[in-house]
């Protein structure tokens, strides 16, 4: 058994967490174990988790369905180079993602993590166009507000504000930016929001490789959801001035918005697809890249004669199999009920908090609830106050927000969502 205290002590010393410094500013809460949709912290205290771990445990923790998977695998091999050998679990995921995704997606790349997957997308629209012998086309347009990871690459196509371009500026190769949709999900469509990137892409589309962009829900730029239709007249800017068009749905994959993928809100289909986060149910780290056979066979025909991208533990069979298991569990389950039956829940629970006085907005779409305030949130503070209060929280910025499990039931999700209301009234009196 491990002497918290001595731990807690070499945590603080040594261990980086997300966003973090040595030694650490901030405490971190020890947890023991998870089971459902509560977490166990280490004194035994439970707590409701309105996180599902960055938006990935989607049925909840400790499950049986996807333990089972784990260790069926774990029987036959843990690992295996995925150079010159393939595997069940590959295949079996493989399958399922060209089914799953829009149509012409049936290229599949399994990479390590959400990162990873947006690098190799970026990486195969510039080999796209090199192998077209268009080596002018090597810059990206991204919007502000968005948030595509934390490897270099996925950086640059991050707000530049947020993703603090400035640090890294000698660095960073310089993309282009158009302004954050300025229409929201729930407004009447306002054409005049696509004006800025229309002229964007009409002056500069020669030198433009893809727009990537989080479909209709901007994740962790700013938590916002913008118009089906904004993304309908992307698709069709993009195919009227040829660039690629990569949609990063690493956040909104695999039901969270209220449908499958994000973009079966506008109906289109980008040429190439970043899914992460939820495939393997929250168990193992993966990703994938997947794209249009027209853009494959291009990218072999190039220079290189092949995609240029090759992770060590690509297509590991302990997180394809599980990802699997999370893929049917989802299917099987009446998710789009579930997702709903959370939207209403976090909308009545939620709507209140936009009565006080230090709150900007309440937003809520699929199982996806936000409250902005006016000002940024003291984390020292907050935090604290939640786990007081009974749940796992984590606000970034103005931003507080939760994303449960699908499995929340209206009890937890009550629970949780008067704990939000209830920690903002009192910290907005202090
Ligand atoms: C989390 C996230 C990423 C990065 O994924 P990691 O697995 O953390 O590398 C990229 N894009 C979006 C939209 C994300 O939400």
């Amino acid at each position: 058994m491990i002497d918290w205290n001595r731990g807690l002590a070499f945590d603080r010393d040594h261990l980086w967490h997300p966003y973090s410094n040595l030694p650490a500013h901030y405490p971190v809460w020890p947890v023991a174990s998870a089971q459902g949709v509560r977490l166990k912290l280490a004194d035994e205290r439970e707590l409701i988790d309105g996180m599902a771990s960055w938006w990935c445990a989607i049925h909840g923790y400790n499950h049986p369905r996807l333990n089972a998977a784990v260790e069926a695998q774990l029987g036959k091999m843990a690992h295996v180079m995925f150079g010159g050998l393939t595997h069940e679990p590959a295949i079996e995921l493989g399958e399922r993602l060209v089914n799953l995704t829009p149509t012409p997606l049936d290229k599949v790349f399994l990479c390590d993590s959400g990162s990873v997957a947006v690098e190799v997308a970026l990486k195969m629209a510039l080999q796209y166009w090199q192998a077209r012998g268009n080596s002018g086309k090597k810059r990206f347009l991204a919007l502000r507000g968005g948030y595509h990871g934390d490897t270099l690459g996925a950086m640059t196509v991050c707000d530049p504000v947020t993703g603090m371009h400035h640090l890294f500026s000698d660095f960073l190769p310089r993309q282009l930016f158009a302004p954050h949709p300025s229409c929201g999900f729930h407004d009447p469509w306002d054409p005049e929001a696509i004006q800025p990137l229309a002229e964007l892409l009409e002056r500069r589309h020669h030198e433009l490789a893809a727009v990537i962009l989080e479909p209709i829900v901007q994740g962790a730029g700013g938590m916002r959801f913008y118009h089906p239709e904004y993304l309908k007249a992307v698709r069709q800017l993009c195919d009227e001035y040829e660039v690629l068009l990569i949609a990063d749905e690493i956040a909104t994959g695999f039901g969270r918005t209220g449908r499958l993928f994000a973009c079966q809100h506008a109906d289109i289909a980008p040429d190439i697809l970043c899914v992460g986060k939820a495939i393997t149910g929250g168990y193992l780290t993966l990703a994938a890249t997947l794209t249009t056979p027209n853009i494959a066979e291009t990218i072999g025909q190039g220079e290189a004669g092949c995609f240029m991208h090759g992770p060590t533990f690509m297509a590991n069979p302990l997180a394809c199999a599980v990802a699997s298991a999370s893929i049917d569990l989802l299917l099987e389950s009446d998710w789009q009920s579930r997702v709903k039956r959370i939207e209403t829940g976090l909308r009545r629970g939620l709507a209140p908090c936009a009565e006080l006085a230090s709150v900007k907005e309440v937003r809520v779409l699929g199982a996806i609830g936000v409250v902005e305030m006016r000002e940024p949130v003291d984390l020292a503070v907050i935090t604290p106050s939640f786990v007081d209060a009974g749940v796992w929280l984590r606000p970034f910025g103005k931003l507080v927000y939760t994303m449960p499990a699908y499995i929340m039931n209206d009890r937890e999700l009550e629970f949780s969502t008067s704990a939000i209301r209830q920690v903002i009234e009192s910290e907005s009196k202090r």
